[in-house]
């Protein structure tokens, strides 16, 4: 075998995966990443941000969330208290290599007493334990954890993995970009979600059991920074869910960003919106999503082309993410530069096409945003302004569900898959922790133990 374990995907997922590997002394280990190498990414061209060494998570907003029930559904292979115990010490792994040591949304009589008010809104807070890097911060960071693998783990970047090859029911390589076919004992996918596509083909090359998710498809609101204030310095980042009053479906703010920036994101030629903020630059506005979160059953089960197909209607209408007033939505009447400029909340995304929602989202999905920013208005005056401005579309993909044994491999043996790319996270430190449970499960069969 050229290699004992191959490692695809430079994301947090592989990185933990390789880091553990090496802690565990194994040897002969290469990590193959399709973009490039973490010096030579450049997080101005969109195409860049989700792809390259460090993953989606270089450019991310660097919320560590130490929580079970955030970020991933790993309490399904291990007792909660378990996986608790594992991303406290997936946290220690990212503190010991510079993240921040404030850790927010501890518990404080401030925070009870926010969670009643929300309840009195309609509304159910739910608190995370949070580290934030910030996104100056995560580049650093992901920098030591690639010092930490030089020279114990071979890296190629800008090669992407092709096939999988397998041979009597086991994992035996993997065919390169670069027109090499490497063979390993172990290979440990972890594609990310940009990598979703290219897992779900191979999962069906191989007759891999899998099942489509959900799509969360909302907006990115952006207010002024004083309107939250109260909520933000009280938690850091609030999960709020709402159950929208005419289609009684679930809503939830995600991703809140006091003083951050509103960005584009390219996902497979579509341009859709997320926000992030740095440790350091502060802008005057806080920015968080509102989502609905849709799953079909039959005969239509694919959520990501839904997502995609909405998405795709601003793409088309504004040439990419339209930004609207909130009092121009409920007016009827589109957004223009003028009523943009003449508004009090100043865009962080400018190149965002001033435009008209309403074109765009079904007509539950925009009702069930309105009635949960309606609901906010009560924790947060404010947040229903007039000037409130609305980016759309955020999407969130979920990749298929591979099905999984508690080490996390596949059905072909010895070949693993983890992290955003597998279906099972949705966020860092569950993705980073994955990579940890399938690296234990693979020294553990090498050494015997
Ligand atoms: C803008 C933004 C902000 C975010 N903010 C946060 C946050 O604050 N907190 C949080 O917890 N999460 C956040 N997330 C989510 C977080 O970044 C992901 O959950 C995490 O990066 C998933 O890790 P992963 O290793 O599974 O996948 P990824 O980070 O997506 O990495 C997968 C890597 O695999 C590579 N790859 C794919 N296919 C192949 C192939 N065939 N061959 C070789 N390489 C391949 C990709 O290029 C990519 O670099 C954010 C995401 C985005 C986009």
């Amino acid at each position: 075998m050229d290699y004992e374990v191959i490692i695809i995907g430079g994301g947090p997922a592989g990185i933990f995966a390789a880091l553990t590997l090496a802690d565990l002394g194994v040897k002969r280990v290469l990590l193959v990443e399709q973009g490039k190498d973490l010096p030579q990414r450049d997080h101005q061209n969109p195409e860049e941000r989700l792809c390259g060494w460090g993953g989606a998570g270089a450019y991310s907003d660097g919320k560590l969330t130490i929580s079970t029930e955030v970020g991933g559904v790993l309490t399904e292979f291990m007792e909660e208290k378990d996986l608790l115990q594992l991303l406290e010490v997936t946290d220690g792994i990212y503190a010991d290599h510079g993240a921040p040591d404030r850790v927010f949304g501890e518990y404080t009589p401030q925070l009870e007493d926010l969670a009643d008010r929300a309840r009195l809104a309609d509304l159910e807070l739910i608190p995370d334990r949070i580290r934030h890097m910030g996104t100056d911060n995560c580049l650093s960071i992901l920098g030591r954890f690639r010092e930490s693998l030089a020279g114990r783990v071979d890296m190629a970047t800008e090669t992407t993995a092709q096939d999988l090859i397998t041979e009597g029911g086991s994992i035996r390589g993997v065919k390169l970009s670069d027109g090499r076919t490497v063979s390993a004992n172990f290979i440990v996918a972890a594609p990310g979600r940009s990598g979703a596509r290219w897992m779900k083909e191979q999962a069906d090359q191989l007759k891999l059991t899998t099942r489509a998710t959900s799509v969360d498809i909302g907006v990115r609101v952006e207010l002024p920074a004083p309107v939250l204030k109260e909520i933000t310095d009280t938690t850091y980042e609030s999960k709020l869910i709402y159950y929208s009053k005419t289609f009684d479906e679930k809503v939830r703010t995600f991703c809140m960003n006091p003083y951050g920036e509103v960005v584009t994101e390219e996902n497979a030629g579509i341009i859709t919106v997320n926000g992030h903020s740095y440790a350091r630059k502060k802008s005057d506005n806080t920015n968080f999503a509102i989502l609905v979160s849709s799953a079909f059953t039959e005969p239509f089960d694919d959520p990501i082309a839904y997502g995609r197909s909405v998405a795709q209607l601003a793409n088309l209408l504004g040439g990419g993410v339209i930004v609207q007033r909130l009092g121009d939505l409920l007016a009827g009447r589109r957004s223009t530069a003028k009523r943009i400029a003449r508004g009090l909340t100043r865009p962080t995304l400018p190149e965002a096409t001033p435009g008209d929602l309403s074109f765009v989202f079904p007509y539950r999905h925009l009702l069930s945003i309105i009635e949960m920013l309606q609901a906010l208005e009560k924790l947060a005056p404010g947040t229903c302004s007039r000037h409130t401005l609305l980016y759309g579309v955020e999407v969130k993909f979920y990749s298929n569900r591979i099905e999984l044994s508690r080490d996390l491999e596949t059905q072909v043996r010895n070949l693993f898959a983890i992290g955003d790319g597998a279906g099972i996270t949705r966020g860092l430190l569950q993705a980073s922790a994955s990579g940890i449970i399938a690296a234990r499960a693979i020294a553990g069969r090498i050494t015997g133990n």
